[in-house]
């Protein structure tokens, strides 16, 4: 599944999704629910910890 980077004009985050490329564009900003637009520029990019999970406690939750 393809890293997609997103930005939400709502509240100005910016962040990454593992989505499937039928999906890249219904992502939602994490923080406030709104429609974040794709960015096109940050295809593929999977810098060390800063994929968005949703949870930083990393307590081993994908089996
Ligand atoms: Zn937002």
């Amino acid at each position: 599944m393809p890293l997609y980077e997103y930005h939400c004009s709502s509240c100005g985050r910016r962040f990454s999704l593992l989505v499937p490329a039928s999906k890249r564009d219904e992502a939602r900003c994490p923080d406030c629910g709104q429609e974040a637009k794709r960015l096109l520029s940050g295809f593929g990019i999977a810098k060390g910890g800063t994929l968005t999970t949703g949870s930083s406690c990393g307590s081993g939750a994908f089996t």
